[in-house]
């Protein structure tokens, strides 16, 4: 179920700046437009060591399953699955996540994608102003949340825009596949409203940005709304912000 609009969108400018904040663009940009009710009930009805037993062999440990990592080679078994909290993880290889980003993962799906092949399989409906449709403005919505989600991908991938960051997830352990699948990205905390510049060269419509809660109205005009949480996040807790 690719959205017609992801085709042709063009990737915005990307510009340098020192320090940055990570964010799951994939994830962010794609939540709001999916019922965090519906998302509950299709992991509700979504075993998922069911799920991955489809992949690979399963073995039992206790009332868990280990199994060989379907993401990375090995002759042990590192990759666990946890029944009760629902949720993988390799200690190989460091990947992990729910029934979602399995299949993400495991099948190279953008979050709506993995959302709405669960859904079918759970028989759960996923409400109408949900679902990209057609119509025009829905269509331009995900085309807008398509390259917010592009341009902080770029930043990260950047040689000096993401090297800071990306030395920062390999010491956090995050692979590269990883990265990749959950769309990660990093959003500059110098330049508050860079992706309000963006939008503007190549966007005829910047208020959508706001419209999709991309961008807020701060008492300086608009500002990109992630760089602001950024900010926030150093001012309260300087220690925790990556850096
Ligand atoms: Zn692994």
């Amino acid at each position: 179920m690719g959205h017609s609009a992801r085709r042709g969108s063009v990737a915005w400018p990307v510009e340098p700046s020192s320090t940055f904040h990570l964010v799951g663009t994939g994830a962010v940009v794609s939540m709001p437009l999916i019922p965090e009710l519906v998302l509950d009930e299709i992991q509700s009805r979504v075993e998922i060591a069911e799920l991955i037993g489809r992949y690979v062999p399963l073995k039992r440990a206790g009332r868990h399953f280990k199994a060989l990592c379907p993401f990375h080679q090995e002759r042990t078994p590192s990759f666990h699955i946890n029944v009760d909290k629902q949720i993988f993880h390799c200690f190989g290889c460091g990947v992990g996540g729910n029934v979602f980003s399995f299949l993400m993962q495991r099948e190279r799906l953008t979050f709506p994608e993995a959302v709405h092949q669960l859904a079918e399989q759970a028989r759960v409906e996923i409400p109408q102003g949900a679902e990209a449709s057609r119509n025009g403005h829905t269509d331009q919505l995900y085309a807008m949340l398509e390259k917010t989600c592009r341009y902080y991908e770029r930043l990260l991938a950047h040689p000096r825009e993401g090297r800071v960051a990306r030395a920062y997830l390999r010491t956090r352990g995050v692979a590269e596949r990883t990265r990749q699948a959950y769309r990660l990205g990093c959003a500059p905390m110098a330049g508050w409203d860079r992706l309000v510049q963006a939008a503007k060269k190549t966007s005829p419509d910047p208020g959508l940005l706001e419209r999709a809660g991309l961008i807020v109205r701060g008492r300086r005009g608009l500002v990109d709304r992630l760089g602001a949480q950024a900010r926030e996040a150093r001012r309260v807790q300087p220690a925790a912000a990556g850096s």
